[in-house]
């Protein structure tokens, strides 16, 4: 297992900055996903990573092997791309067997390879079948096969499930979830899809503009991102933000909020600084009924969303804040209700858009 590490690694196409001086660490045996919205740069740090783009500048490093200037081959990885690539003509053994052939090894080492893999992937069944009669999730599926057989040092994924049929999308991201889980390997994925992040990754790297916004367990990531980018652009909808939420504030950080009842204290607060709050929607409460450290809303829209679930908007003062609320709770709604944000789950930026050392109680 090889950890992966890229030094103030750059990307420029003319003008355009792809990468910009990116260092970071993939850690050894996990699965780290690059999420991020189109053209923020993930393909290019990838293909950095794979030998299949010249950086601009900055290295990249196999544990301690720097292998910047080592063509794909010498890199010795596996890679997955978006459209499956298969050798048409052949049996689902025969494409997974086909890179082994090259490599030194007996005929039953190779056998011994290529079942291992199908097992993983659950599919002895069809080792026999002809490629060209599977659809693009089976093929896909035999082309991670193939990736893995080869046991390369590290493996790529470059949106392996964008280009499946819906119907076998859900069955191939639970094969690689097990795949992934049981390999332990070195894995770096490349997404824009933030659910298939969440359910593969051990991390997840946030990219924005040819930087990495934050590399974080997925579940730290959504709960405690540390960029108002990471709240804006992880959940559905993303996180509420309210800038200069706090009026009042004096010297000691205590002020008032239109959004809770209670006089706030902001610890750990700098003079002159000020904040933007930022809750998900699934934290807010909402009720008919009053709730303790609530303050008075009017519900001002209200739609059926995923799961049967509510998704609300109240007005609190002049600030409007998505719910997410059980579907109990969204039906049994009136106009007139009830808004708590717990101060354990909210999230405060800075002026710049980070996360500061601050947090809030009501006092
Ligand atoms: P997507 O999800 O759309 O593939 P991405 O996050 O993978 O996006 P990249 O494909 O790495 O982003 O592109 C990053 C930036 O670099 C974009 O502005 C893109 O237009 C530009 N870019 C990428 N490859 C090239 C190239 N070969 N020539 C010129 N510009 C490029």
């Amino acid at each position: 297992m090889l950890d992966i590490r890229v030094e103030m690694l750059r990307k420029e196409f003319g003008q355009v900055v792809a990468v910009d001086d990116l260092t970071m660490t993939f850690e050894a045996g996990t699965t780290t996903c690059l999420l991020g919205p189109s053209g923020c740069g993930k393909t290019t740090l990838m293909r950095m990573i794979a030998g299949l783009e010249v950086p601009t500048r900055g290295q990249v490093f196999f544990g301690d092997e720097d292998v910047t200037r080592l063509s794909t081959r010498q890199r010795n990885i596996g890679m997955v791309f978006q459209y499956p690539v298969v050798y048409r003509g052949s049996s689902v053994r025969e494409n997974i067997e086909l890179p082994l052939r090259v490599e030194k090894l007996t005929k039953a080492e190779r056998a011994r390879r290529v079942d291992e893999v199908m097992d993983l992937l659950e599919m002895r069944a069809a080792a026999d079948a002809d490629i060209e009669t599977l659809d693009n999730g089976t093929r896909q599926k035999v082309a991670v096969a193939r990736a893995v057989a080869r046991q390369p040092r590290i493996i790529l994924f470059d949106e392996p499930l964008t280009n499946v049929d819906l119907s076998s999308k859900l069955q191939l991201k639970r094969a690689l979830k097990e795949l992934v889980t049981r390999l332990q390997q070195t894995i770096i994925y490349v997404t824009h899809d933030q659910t298939e992040a969440m359910t593969l990754a051990d991390r997840i790297a946030l990219m924005q503009d040819g930087r990495i916004v934050q590399n974080a367990a997925p579940r730290e990531l959504y709960d405690r991102p540390n960029d108002v980018f990471g709240g804006w652009f992880l959940g559905n909808p993303g996180m509420n933000f309210v800038a200069d939420f706090v009026t009042d504030l004096d010297s000691s950080g205590v002020g008032k909020s239109p959004l809770f009842p209670k006089p706030i204290r902001l610890t750990g607060m700098q003079g002159g600084d000020r904040f933007t709050l930022g809750i998900r929607p699934e934290h807010v409460r909402v009720s008919s009924e009053p709730l303790t450290n609530g303050v008075p809303c009017t519900v001002t829209g209200s739609a059926i969303v995923v799961g049967g679930q509510y998704l609300l908007t109240v007005q609190a003062g002049d600030q409007l804040i998505k719910a997410k609320v059980p579907a109990a709770t969204g039906r049994a709604i009136t106009q007139k209700a009830w808004l708590e944000l717990p101060p354990e789950r909210i999230t405060l930026f800075g002026a710049d858009g980070h996360k500061p050392e601050v947090s809030l109680q009501l006092v």
